[in-house]
């Protein structure tokens, strides 16, 4: 699954799972794009594990929900990077509540961040991939996106939305060579997960028949499947990294 010589962009690769995916694609030669909105110390630190295996990182702040910004960052790593192969749509949030305490502001902020990003991203990158006949998208949707889940209503709706965006696209753009999938992680370590209780990680990984919880190291290597050419028969593909959780 060699990657070498291609440049990947992804999105909410400062921390986390896009971390992990940076590392992972960078592991198989990859050159990698960060796209980060919040602390620049965790790009900085990002970038310089990325940079010991020896690849091309730059770190970009953007906000993805920012149609123009996405636009200008997308112009950047094309002139910095000289284009791009794959799109790792990854950036997301949570704003976690009952709809009967839902605010209006945390329903509209996950849905631009997560859905709408992802079409900001996808947008600005879908000439190019197209001029090029080759290339590979793939978004991190979510278990919560296929089955939903009480309190995370925003959350869970961005995240099918994500899933149907992924299928239009991968249909859109079959014909020219290009795949747009999915991975819907169910319950992974990360800081999106740190604040729940104890009491409610535990009632999840009762709830996981493998009985544990997943390392963003098992997300980013579906990530690397999807995004290397053992993959290119397949495109509108979902491929859920859940220790079985939403089977
Ligand atoms: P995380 O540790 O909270 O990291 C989120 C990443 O997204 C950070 O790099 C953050 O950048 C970036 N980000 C947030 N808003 C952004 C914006 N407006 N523009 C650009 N970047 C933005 O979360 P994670 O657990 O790694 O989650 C990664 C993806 O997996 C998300 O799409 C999430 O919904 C999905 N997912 C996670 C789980 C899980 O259990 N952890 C399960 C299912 C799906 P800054 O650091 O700069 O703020």
């Amino acid at each position: 699954m060699s990657l070498k010589d291609k440049t990947a962009i992804v999105t909410g690769g400062s921390r986390g799972i896009g971390e992990a995916v940076g590392l992972k694609l960078a592991s198989q030669g990859a050159n990698i794009a960060i796209v980060y909105v919040g602390d620049e110390s965790e790009a900085i630190s990002a970038k310089e594990k990325i940079s010991a295996l020896g690849v091309k990182v730059e770190y970009y702040f953007c906000d993805v929900s920012d149609f123009s910004a996405a636009q200008e960052v997308v112009k950047k790593i094309t002139e910095d990077f000289g284009g791009f192969d794959i799109l790792v749509n990854n950036a997301g949030i949570t704003r976690d509540s009952l709809v009967l305490s839902m605010k209006e502001q945390d329903f509209d902020s996950v849905i631009n961040v997560n859905l709408k990003g992802t079409f900001n991203m996808i947008k600005n990158t879908y000439s190019y991939f197209m001029r090029k006949r080759k290339g590979k998208i793939v978004n991190v949707a979510s278990v919560v996106g296929i089955n939903g889940n009480a309190g995370q209503a925003n959350y869970s709706s961005s995240k099918a939305g994500v899933i149907g965006l992924t299928k239009s696209v991968a249909k859109e753009l079959a014909g020219r060579g290009v795949t747009c999938n999915a991975v819907a992680p169910g319950f992974i370590e990360t800081d999106m997960t740190k604040v729940l209780s104890d009491k409610v990680k535990e009632s999840m990984e009762t709830a996981i028949p493998m009985k544990k919880r997943g390392k963003p190291e098992d997300v980013a290597n579906a990530i690397a499947f999807l995004a290397s050419d053992d993959a290119s028969y397949i495109t509108g593909e979902v491929i859920k990294v859940d220790g079985g959780m939403a089977m």
